[in-house]
């Protein structure tokens, strides 16, 4: 039956009207009426204080999550070599950790692993689970999935932070699924809810348009993903760590030998990695064009720095979509972000206005970018670049 209104108990006093966020209730001879596509969701109930609003449907409980403890991240390690993303993910663990009184922990799959163990503790890890086996180099998705998924329901972490990287995104859904546990990709930003002491995900959603703050309240480990760039390591006291390697059973069962790597072919071009920029030097539409971006890469290489652009620029050719920043692109925090001709569309503040100190140059006063600029240069680029050039060389 859902939800009804016991008429003579209602006083016609529209709170419940005011508070459906489904546009559910409506008034009828001075009486709340429930419509046909009311959800359920109970909170007109909680409202009404006649107590005029009853439902038969179970009030769904928060399971026991007492045995869930801890802030664990996944880490990623390749030859040895452990991803940025990861000691970015330790940074964010251990305030969240702070905050709930809880420790930090980590996994680490793969092969040839123990070397990155010591410098995972120096960024905050109590715990570390090395699970080591042949049968995980090369990566494949399907047997991460397997044995990340065996250790979490072993130890039983509160919370799972996962790096938005091209593994980590095909990777956490996988885990999600069979963890039976909610996930927020591409997070913003992470913090615990001081009341109820859960989760709180902020990610861009709606185009960008909106930020959107996501909890998982049902299931446990609460997961989300978050992009490179996006938190700030954190080197800590704590040299030591308690190592636990976990053997694992892996053979190549059907569903683990649902792909084969038969031969991994390596692109030779200079990885670009943004985050790790100290400069980054970005040009937009106001560029216009690749002849404009001459300049972009002329400053930049003033400072040592790297070249970026917004979408458009992508879109248009004049920069390589590996070097775009924003919301579909990477996230920066360089100590200088120089945006030339770039207006700061929301997509496009998203990945850099972590940045230590934005100049912006535009030659309208009005642009959104001034908003997160510390230095804001009102004129035309292709005047100031090179005066700025002059300048640094005089
Ligand atoms: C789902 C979604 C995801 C997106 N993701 C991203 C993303 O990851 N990254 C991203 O960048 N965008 C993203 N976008 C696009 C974003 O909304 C904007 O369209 C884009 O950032 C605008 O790029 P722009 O600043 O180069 O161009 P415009 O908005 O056209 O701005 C050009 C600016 O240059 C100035 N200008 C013009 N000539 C000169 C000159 N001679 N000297 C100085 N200034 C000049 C103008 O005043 C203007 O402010 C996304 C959009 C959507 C819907």
């Amino acid at each position: 039956m859902g939800v009804w209104v016991e008429f003579e108990l209602c006083n016609g006093c529209r709170r419940c009207l005011k508070v459906c966020p489904y546009e559910a209730v409506a008034i009828k001879d001075d009486k709340a009426v429930i419509l046909e596509h009311c959800t359920v969701c109970g909170a007109c109930i909680e409202v009404c204080r006649q107590e005029a609003i009853k439902s038969d449907v179970a009030e769904r409980r928060i399971p026991d999550f007492s045995d869930y403890r801890g802030v664990w991240v996944l880490a990623e390690a390749r030859g040895g070599e452990l991803d940025p993303v990861t000691l970015e993910l330790l940074g964010a663990a251990q305030l969240l950790a702070q905050d709930l009184g809880q420790e930090v922990g980590v996994i680490l799959p793969g092969k040839n692993i123990a070397e990155p163990a010591p410098l995972l503790a120096r960024f905050g890890a109590v715990k570390i689970c090395l699970i080591e086996d042949d049968l995980l180099e090369p990566y494949r998705v399907e047997t991460y999935a397997e044995v990340v998924a065996g250790v979490v329901t072993e130890y039983k972490p509160e919370i799972l932070l996962v790096g938005a990287t091209s593994r980590g995104r095909e990777l956490a859904p996988r885990l999600a699924r069979r963890l039976k546990a909610g996930l927020t990709a591409d997070c913003t930003a992470l913090t615990i809810d001081p009341d109820e002491k859960i989760l709180l995900q902020t990610r861009p959603a709606f185009g960008g348009n909106i930020m959107a703050t996501i909890a998982s309240r049902y299931s446990r480990p609460q997961m989300a993903t978050v992009r490179p760039g996006v938190m700030q390591p954190c080197e800590c006291d704590g040299n030591r760590a308690e190592i636990i390697n976990v053997s694992v059973n892996i053979s190549e069962s059907p569903v683990l030998a649902a792909s084969k790597v038969l031969e991994i072919v390596r692109q030779a071009r200079r990885q670009v990695r943004l985050s790790e920029a100290k400069v980054i030097v970005a040009g937009g539409r106001g560029t216009g064009g690749a002849t404009g971006f001459k300049l972009i890469e002329k400053l930049a290489a003033e400072f040592g720095g790297e070249v970026a652009g917004t979408r458009i620029a992508v879109e248009e050719g004049w920069v390589p979509v590996e070097r775009q920043v924003g919301q579909t692109g990477q996230s920066v925090r360089p100590e200088l972000y120089i945006a030339c001709g770039i207006s700061g569309a929301v997509q496009h503040r998203a990945g850099m206005q972590n940045s230590r100190y934005i100049i912006a140059i535009n030659k309208d006063p009005g642009a959104p970018i001034f908003a997160v600029a510390d230095w804001g240069i009102v004129g035309d680029l292709h005047q100031i670049i090179p005066e700025m050039i002059t300048q640094i060389n005089s």
